[in-house]
């Protein structure tokens, strides 16, 4: 059979630790035998990143705005233990985060459902995807500890000069804590940019909700932008598709959310989504069955699996030990990427073989066969614990029927 062809490269980013590993391991069982994969490649690994002062990152994160599409596999954010066990020079910053800041993308996070693994929330039958806005409010905070007889305000100073005063609080009688929050009309927007255009791409409603009711200008501030850039910019498009953009208010969405079968893109403000992103990601039973795609506003992407590096699985495969990691999410990274290519190429033959590889991967665990921490929460009962590389050849048998 010929190899399927592709057109534009995707931008490769390889990592660190097991899913190093698995990264190879799927594109020698399940890519290259199949596909004729043009990638551009940048080693994203520790040791790469160290060894070019982590010139590599933001060389990866250009080139992905240039072709539009990447393929991430998980990286190491180094801390004090790194710095010692690959001799750093730095502590470099964590990649994603690096990439994040360069493409002003949002990230979404969708689990992948399958037969045997029933999510905590078992009405929950089709995936929630939670969209975090990755910027300001309490992660980019000023706070202060008050002492009894304090009187605290709020102060702007405008560009000229003239300065608005608003009380925060009159501490009598008791110490306190005050914190200062900010966000941005720009950073608010590509957010909403962001969700409405993935929405569409993944033809899905779109839910936002804030505390607009008590906050009456900050979240607020966030329902406008909302609505104003989706009256302007989306509703017909919106219309066309048959989908809905839907408003509302954070603890009715969290009661709505639960009533829900899925099947929608939840908007969160940044606490919200690291909150919701860790409640959702749990009741659906597993982190390695998480994906994440960070879009930007103009409609770059970036596929990753949610999970991390794997280490202590790393260690054992290190010792010659077998390992039974899960490479579903890391290999729906590739078929995200893969499809997204296909359908900006005109290429429906490689967008066929992504779904197709998907559809072989959700089989093969559904006929049981499966990793350890699935094998853990499967209720199937002719199921099989298989290790890392064995998944994958049994994803390729049944690959080769679907092709
Ligand atoms: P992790 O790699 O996500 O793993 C934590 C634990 O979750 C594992 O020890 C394993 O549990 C389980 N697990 C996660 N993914 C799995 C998979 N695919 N298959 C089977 N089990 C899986 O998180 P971590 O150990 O806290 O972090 C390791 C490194 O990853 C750190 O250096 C961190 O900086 C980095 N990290 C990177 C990203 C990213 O690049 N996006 C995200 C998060 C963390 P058991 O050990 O019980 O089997
Ligand atoms: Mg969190």
């Amino acid at each position: 059979m010929a190899k399927i062809p592709m057109k534009t490269p995707l931008v490769e980013m390889d990592g660190d630790e097991m899913t190093r590993i698995i990264w190879k391991m799927i594109k020698d069982i399940l890519l290259i035998p199949y596909v004729d994969l043009k990638t551009e490649y940048y080693d994203l690994g520790l040791e790469y990143r160290n060894k070019t002062n982590d010139r590599v990152t933001f060389d990866s994160a250009e080139a992905t705005k240039k072709y539009g599409v990447a393929v991430k596999c998980a990286t190491i954010t180094p801390n004090a233990a790194r710095m010692t066990e690959y001799d750093l020079k730095e502590m470099w910053k964590s990649p994603n985060g690096t990439i994040r800041a360069i493409l002003d993308g949002t990230v979404f996070r969708t689990p992948i459902i399958v037969k045997g693994i029933t999510p905590y929330i078992p009405t929950w039958t089709k995936p929630i995807t939670i969209a975090r806005h990755a910027y300001g409010d309490v992660y980019k905070n000023t706070e202060m500890q008050v002492a009894e007889g304090s009187k605290c305000e709020l102060v702007c100073t405008d560009k000229d000069g003239n300065e608005t005063r608003q009380l925060i609080h009159d501490f009598n009688g008791t110490d306190g804590i005050i914190q200062g929050l900010h966000n941005t009309d720009k950073s608010i927007s590509s957010f909403a940019r962001s969700c409405f255009n993935f929405a569409l791409d993944t033809k899905q409603d779109l839910w936002f909700a804030t505390k607009d009711t008590i906050s009456k200008k900050y979240d607020h501030r966030f329902k406008d932008i909302f609505a104003e850039i989706f009256e302007n910019e989306y509703k017909e498009k919106f219309d066309a598709a048959g989908i809905e953009y839907f408003y509302t208010l954070i603890d009715d969405a969290v009661a709505r959310v639960v009533r829900s079968d899925g099947g929608y893109i939840w908007a969160c403000k940044n606490y919200d989504g690291d909150v919701m992103s860790d409640m959702v990601a749990t009741a659906y039973g597993s982190l390695a069955m998480m994906t994440s795609v960070l879009v930007s506003p103009e409609g770059v992407y970036e596929y990753e699996a949610a999970h991390g590096t794997v280490q202590r699985h790393y260690y054992k495969y290190l010792k010659g030990e077998t390992t039974s990691t899960n490479s579903v999410a890391t290999l729906f990274a590739w078929t995200g990427a893969l499809r997204k290519r296909g359908e900006l190429d005109g290429l429906t033959e490689l967008s066929d073989f992504a779904d197709k590889l998907e559809k072989a991967t959700i089989q093969t665990i559904e006929e049981g066969v499966m990793t350890g921490d699935l094998y853990l929460l499967s209720s199937l009962e002719n199921k099989q614990k298989v290790d890392t590389e064995t998944f994958l050849k049994e994803v390729a048998v049944r690959l080769e029927k679907l092709l």
